[in-house]
C-alpha cells in the first residue's frame, strides 16, 4: 500500500479536509498515476454535501485527473512510465454487459465503478478520487491526453468536457443549427466552445447579466440574460437544440418553449426535482432528454477532437487548501469557468 495525502469531507455538513488513504501498488494489468491536475465539478459539491442520497463518507471526491503514469503492471501493455493521462468519472465496470461490449461503461448494467464515493468491484473498498497525489487504475481506463493542450486545461475535459461534447454528437447538432447553453459555469463554457467548434451558432442563457462578455469570447454569437422575464417570449421558438447545465431547480418548461418544432433539450444537470408540464413537449413536439458523461472510447475521440480544434476549459488553478472557498464561489455561480486543484500543494506527497 502506498500511503497518499488526500482531501476528504467526513461528513455532509464537514468542510473538507487534510486526509491520508492508502493506494493499492498496481497489479498485473494497472497503472499507479502521480496527479498532476484534478478539476472541481459541481457534481464533487452535490455528492461531499450528501445532495444525492447515496454519500459513503468519508469521501475524497475529484474526478477530472490528469497525471503521469509512474508505474505499470507486469501485462500492461497501452501505458509506459511517464505517459501523460486522464481519469474521468468511472474507473471500472463489469465489462460484460451490453453497454460495457457497446464502449457505454457509464451506462454498466452492473452500474459503473465511480471514480470516488463508488465501491471496488470485489473488495467493495471505497473508491477515492483526485483530491490528492496519486491514484491506481486498470489500464483500461486510462485516457491519453494529447499533445498541445495545457494540462491543467486539459482535466476539466474529463467530465465537463465528456459531458457536453456526448449529447451534442449523439444528438446530431449540425454546423448551422441554433444551440442553446443554459447555465454558463464549468460544463456550460465547454459546451459553448465545442458546440461552436461542432459548427453551431451557439446563444448562452444565463441568470448572471456580467457574464455576457466572457460567453461571446467563448465562442457564442448571442446571449441572453434570463433573470428578464421577457426573455422567454422573445426567443420562443429559436433553437434547434437546448443543453441545460443548471445545477440548481429551476422551470424546464420555460426553457422548453425556447425550443422549435421538433427541438430538444438535453438535461445534463442534476438539481433538486422540478415539476413538468405535458404541454410544453406536446405543443410543437419537442423532445425533452438527459445525457451521462460518456463512454471511454467516446472519452478519447472528445480529447482528440479539442486537441484538433484547440479547445480546452478556462481555469482558475488553486491550492487544495482553497478547496472550501471554491465550493462557496461556485454555488454563487463565482466560477470563471473551472476551479482546478494542482496536487503540487498537497502538505506532502
Ligand atoms: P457550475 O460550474 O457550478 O455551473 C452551474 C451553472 O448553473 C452556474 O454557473 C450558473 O450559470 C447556473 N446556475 C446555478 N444556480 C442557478 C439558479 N439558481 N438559477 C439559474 N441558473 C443557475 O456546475 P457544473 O460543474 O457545470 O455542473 C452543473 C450540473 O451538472 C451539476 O448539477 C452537476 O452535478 C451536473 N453534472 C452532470 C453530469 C452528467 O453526466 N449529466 C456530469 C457533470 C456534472 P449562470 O451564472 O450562467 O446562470
Ligand atoms: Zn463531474
Ligand atoms: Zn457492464
Amino acid at each position: 500500500m502506498i500511503t497518499t495525502p488526500a482531501y476528504a469531507a467526513e461528513s455532509a455538513k464537514a468542510p473538507l479536509g487534510p486526509f491520508s488513504i492508502e493506494r493499492r501498488e498496481p497489479g498485473p494489468s494497472e497503472v499507479l498515476i502521480e496527479i498532476l491536475y484534478c478539476g472541481v465539478c459541481h457534481s464533487d459539491i452535490h455528492q461531499a454535501r450528501g445532495e444525492w442520497g447515496d454519500a459513503i463518507f468519508p469521501m475524497v471526491p475529484g474526478h477530472e485527473i490528469v497525471g503521469r503514469v509512474a508505474q505499470v503492471g507486469a501485462a500492461v501493455q497501452r501505458w509506459r512510465v511517464g505517459d501523460t493521462v486522464g481519469v474521468g468519472c468511472f474507473v471500472d465496470s463489469c465489462r460484460r454487459c451490453e453497454a460495457c461490449h457497446a464502449g457505454e461503461q457509464q451506462f454498466c448494467h452492473e452500474g459503473m465503478t465511480q471514480t470516488y464515493n463508488g465501491r471496488e468491484r470485489g473488495s467493495q473498498a471505497p473508491t477515492h478520487g483526485g483530491y490528492s497525489t496519486r491514484i491506481t487504475v486498470d489500464q483500461d481506463y486510462v485516457l491519453r491526453i494529447p499533445e498541445g493542450i495545457p494540462l491543467d486545461r486539459a482535466a476539466p475535459l474529463l467530465c465537463a468536457g465528456i459531458t457536453t461534447y456526448s449529447p451534442l454528437k449523439h444528438f446530431g447538432l449540425k454546423p448551422g443549427d441554433a444551440l442553446a447553453v443554459v447555465g454558463l459555469g464549468g460544463l456550460g463554457h465547454m459546451a459553448v466552445k465545442i458546440g461552436a467548434a461542432m459548427g453551431a451558432k451557439v446563444t448562452v442563457l444565463s441568470h448572471s447579466p456580467g457574464k455576457r462578455e466572457d460567453a461571446l469570447a467563448l465562442g457564442a454569437s448571442d446571449f441572453v440574460a434570463t433573470r428578464d422575464p421577457s426573455a422567454f417570449k422573445a426567443h420562443a421558438g429559436r433553437f434547434d437544440m437546448i443543453i441545460d447545465t443548471i445545477s440548481a431547480a429551476h422551470d424546464y418548461n420555460a426553457y422548453l418553449g425556447l425550443l422549435r418544432r421538433d427541438g430538444t433539450m438535453v438535461l445534463v444537470g442534476v438539481p433538486e426535482p422540478s415539476l413538468l408540464e405535458a404541454p410544453a413537449l406536446i405543443m410543437q413536439r419537442r423532445r425533452l432528454t438527459g445525457s451521462l458523461i460518456g463512454g471511454i472510447k467516446e472519452t478519447q475521440e472528445m480529447l482528440d477532437f479539442c486537441a484538433a480544434h484547440q479547445v480546452a476549459a478556462d481555469v482558475e488553478v488553486i491550492a487544495i487548501a482553497d478547496i472550501n472557498a471554491a465550493y462557496e464561489r461556485m454555488l454563487r455561480s463565482d466560477v470563471r469557468y473551472r476551479f482546478v486543484i494542482d496536487a503540487a500543494s498537497f502538505a506532502k506527497r
